[in-house]
């Protein structure tokens, strides 16, 4: 079966570094904010061209305590899309904020300025901007956008570590960044972990007192917070990933360019290229089909995972059936959600792979 991830086949040589990493972190007797968190804060900082990163639980904490500590809540409104992971709106309601949802651009699935422009309202504060698939677009625009109406840039970078427009890295362009390190991202721990990154060092500090019970020094709680902290293991072992993080990068480059010269089927329908290539680092590489639920069974009959981001659009979810919405639907991401498939472009595959993949997507007469 070839997977969408595979962690069993990652390189011995990061493997055993990681090994050694955790061995460091229990023998040192240091579990909890000590310096490897400190230690990959700063690289992640420099990485991410911001002057601080914050390092938190996960990256839906990582969403809602960015808002919360740029005093975004209550009464305020903050628009988002409906194409992206739960956790992007659930962070929102989690901070006290309200979000709004707009349609996407049915060529990119990302959020489309045209019908943010429609949710705006006297309570809207901020957009969260999502980095869908690994995708960084049109972003002078969104930074003029906002400044032109007064709002929050916030990014949702969850899925596009490394991704760069103009030399500029994802989670610079606006106010804050919230990156997640869940195991399966292009950066991931061994289990949850996330970070917030941002230039703005008094929002920095007040991630660092919020995600820590609202503690400003020992036993002294001037905030609500929570418990959000990123424990020694798992940041030593992000630093050591980190080193592996352009490599894998540029092997997910070289998968996604090959599907996108290669893949050639009239059922099938290749989303748009992006901007730069810098500006794309495939988190996932998504595809759509009118014919999609065959297609991946298909798929799946000759071996190949698949998966789909994301078959229910927020909106359609329970707890966000009332949600203030474009007033024209949310139609592009409706059937976006009904086309989309995602073909396995993780870093260790091999070429023998990438041909079975393409050969086996062209290979479908659509039943
Ligand atoms: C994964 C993801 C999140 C949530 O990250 P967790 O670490 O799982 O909490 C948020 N937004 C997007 C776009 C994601 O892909």
């Amino acid at each position: 079966m070839i997977l969408m991830n595979d962690f069993k086949a990652d390189p011995f040589e990061m493997t055993d570094a990681v090994m050694k990493s955790v061995e460091r972190v229990i023998t040192s007797g240091r579990y909890v904010l000590g310096p490897e968190l400190e230690k990959f804060e700063s690289s992640w900082a420099e990485f991410c061209q911001s002057k601080t990163a914050v390092g938190v639980a996960n990256g839906m904490d990582a969403i809602e305590l960015m808002l919360r500590s740029a005093n975004v809540g209550e009464g305020d409104e903050v628009i988002t899309t409906p194409m992206t992971a739960f956790a992007s709106v659930l962070a929102i309601i989690r901070s006290g904020a309200t979000p709004v949802l707009a349609d996407i651009d049915s060529n990119t699935a990302l959020l489309s300025i045209d019908s943010v422009t429609r949710c705006l309202s006297k309570k809207t504060k901020a957009i969260l901007l999502v980095h869908l698939y690994g995708h960084i677009a049109k972003m002078d625009e969104w930074v003029s956008f906002c400044k032109a109406n007064n709002l929050i840039l916030f990014e949702d970078c969850a899925q596009a570590h490394m991704a760069s427009l103009g030399g500029k890295v994802a989670g610079s362009f606006g106010l804050a960044g919230a990156y997640s390190f869940y195991p399966t991202k292009n950066l991931g721990a061994v289990g949850d972990a996330g970070a917030v990154v941002t230039s703005n060092e008094e929002m920095a500090e007040r991630v660092r007192v919020l995600r820590n019970y609202g503690q400003s020094v020992r036993y002294c709680h001037p905030d609500a917070g929570m418990n959000s902290r990123l424990d020694e293991i798992q940041a030593a072992i992000l630093s050591e990933k980190l080193k592996w993080l352009k490599v894998f990068t540029n092997q997910r480059r070289f998968i996604a360019t090959q599907y996108n010269k290669r893949i050639n089927n009239n059922f099938v329908d290749l989303m748009s290229a992006p901007e730069h290539e810098d500006a794309h680092v495939h988190h996932l590489y998504v595809i759509k089909s009118v014919c999609r639920d065959k297609l991946q069974n298909y798929l799946l009959n000759c071996g190949i995972q698949t998966l789909i981001h994301y078959p229910i659009p927020i909106h359609h979810q329970t707890p966000c059936l009332s949600l203030g919405r474009d007033p024209q639907g949310l139609i592009k991401s409706e059937n976006h959600s009904k086309v989309c498939l995602s073909l396995p472009c993780h870093p260790h595959m091999t070429q023998n792979q990438i041909d079975k993949v393409i050969d086996t997507v062209n290979a479908f007469n659509g039943s």
